[in-house]
């Protein structure tokens, strides 16, 4: 099962994610994801990527696609993905899809988290992360994901921010970025709802992300 995860940045892809990874016993893969770790390592990649990060932009394509195609390649990949956070731009899902269609792999599912501007912006800002597993969701603002104290309500780790969580203008760029349905990431998203109208094993799902973690869970599992 490969799976396209789409839903501006404070929707709960993650979490939700995290949820598909389980069932169905795939990688989730994150690209935000793998540019931080490579910041923590300090890595070339790292480092190419962190000044883009930092202001909200996107990594230029021709650090970011190669990454995400070598990341497919692992042995781990092989039984099924979600990506998550890629692909951000039409290039990108041009690239992706034909990348694929070379290897003769295909994308089976994908989701898009319908969710307000201004709502996604107050996640972004309530959200921590846990020292312990990026993918505990705690959220100052989410009743049913407030962390316990100032800890991880799933384990009790130390919590942070990311520093581009809290910089309300690299949020708003990401969301330009993201509700940018000509050339940014819903034009990518809409790439793979435009192949689904032809190509009848590509399945397009959308779910209400107004709604809680759990129920947008149950949406989700309820439309696979
Ligand atoms: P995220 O964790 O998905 O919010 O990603 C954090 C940051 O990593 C983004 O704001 C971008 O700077 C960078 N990034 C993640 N995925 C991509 C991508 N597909 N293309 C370019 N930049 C990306």
């Amino acid at each position: 099962m490969n799976i396209l995860f789409f839903g501006p940045n404070g929707s709960g892809k993650g979490t939700q994610g995290a949820i598909l990874k389980d069932k169905y016993a795939i990688v989730h893969i994150e690209s935000g994801a793998i540019f931080r770790d490579n910041i923590k390592g300090g890595t070339e990649l790292g480092k190419k990527a962190k000044a883009f990060i930092d202001k909200g932009d996107l990594v230029p394509d021709d650090i970011t696609i190669p990454m995400i195609l070598d990341r497919l390649k692992k042995d781990d990949a092989k039984k099924g993905w979600i990506l998550d956070g890629f692909p951000r731009n039409p290039n990108q899902s041009r690239m992706l899809h034909e990348a694929l269609t070379a290897a003769g792999m295909k994308i089976d599912k994908v989701i898009e988290i319908l969710l307000d501007r201004e709502i996604a912006k107050k996640r972004i800002i309530g959200r921590r992360l846990c020292k312990n597993d990026g993918n505990h969701p705690n959220n100052i603002f989410i009743d049913a994901i407030k962390p316990s104290g100032d800890k991880c309500r799933v384990c009790g780790g130390e919590l942070s921010t990311r520093a581009d969580d809290q910089d309300e203008a690299a949020i708003g760029k990401r969301h330009d970025i993201y509700y940018d349905a000509k050339n940014g990431t819903l034009a990518s998203a809409y790439y793979f709802r435009d192949l689904a109208k032809t190509d009848k094993s590509v399945a397009y799902l959308t779910l209400d992300g107004t709604k809680g973690v759990k129920e947008v869970g149950a949406e989700l599992v309820s439309k696979l």
